[in-house]
């Protein structure tokens, strides 16, 4: 399964907030098997929220937006992504049922924008809030906020699924330039990708989704590369 991530937020662009909501969903979504193949930020402006969610809903298996769904003015990524679908914003029942009942609001002192997501769209529940999120067909939207990011995540998880991915590292003292062709010649040896992280030693991190055939590979490659000192 591939999946796209979308940040919306101003305040991810100019780097006053860092977006470790794209970080947790990569990490989360990678154990459960699904590889995520972009991540990409976009200010808190409809026509660009449109725009790249329209893209990535026709590219990828599913999109998850995440931040701008508060009531403010300046949260527009449901308008955002209904536009993504050529709807409108509605008022949505199950969003005001759901704010009375459960989160102890009067309808009548609601916002009427509180209860509107997308037409289509069947809306999440928000455990840790009053935001509420929604899925419209492929498109995943959640809060900004981390807690509740995640919370309403878990709700959904499941239908993110995969091959898992097993990893195996092997680190060497042997400087990077020096490991290409070995580097090359696993990969064309076994059914695995390697990536090299340098640092004070390189850290040679190879998957597959096979994992005797991961096994082998990291074995071969012990074999081939100077062993870190003890
Ligand atoms: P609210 O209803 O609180 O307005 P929201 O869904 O509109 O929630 P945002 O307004 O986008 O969310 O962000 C609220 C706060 O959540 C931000 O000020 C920031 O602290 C945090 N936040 C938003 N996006 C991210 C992100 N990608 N990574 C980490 N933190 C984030
Ligand atoms: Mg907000």
């Amino acid at each position: 399964m591939d999946v796209a991530l979308v940040t919306v937020g101003d305040e991810i662009l100019s780097g006053e907030t860092t977006n470790t909501n794209a970080a947790w969903l990569g990490q989360r979504l990678r154990d459960s098997g699904v590889s995520v193949e972009r991540m990409t930020v976009v200010p808190d402006r409809v026509a660009d929220i449109a725009r790249v969610v329209n893209e990535y809903q026709a590219e990828y298996d599913a999109v998850i937006v995440t931040g701008g769904l508060g009531p403010t003015p300046d949260d527009v990524t449901m308008e955002g992504v209904a536009a993504a679908y050529g709807t409108e914003l509605e008022a949505d029942e199950a969003v005001g049922e759901w704010l009375e009942s459960e989160k102890g609001y009067e309808n009548d002192d609601l916002a009427p924008e509180t209860t509107h997501i997308p037409e289509r769209a069947a809306m999440l529940k928000n455990p840790e809030g009053v935001a509420p999120g929604c899925v419209i067909d492929n498109t995943y939207v959640l809060p900004g906020v981390p807690a509740e990011m995640r919370g309403m995540f878990e709700q959904v998880a499941e239908e993110f699924s995969g091959d898992p991915w097993y990893v195996e590292t092997v680190e060497t003292p042997e400087p990077e330039s020096h490991l290409l062709e070995r580097i090359t010649e696993v990969q064309k040896q076994f059914d695995v990708t390697v990536g090299s992280y340098p640092g004070e030693n390189v850290r040679l991190r190879i998957e597959g989704t096979d994992v005797e055939i991961v096994d082998a590979a990291a074995s071969w490659l012990r074999e081939q590369v100077e062993s870190p000192q003890a």
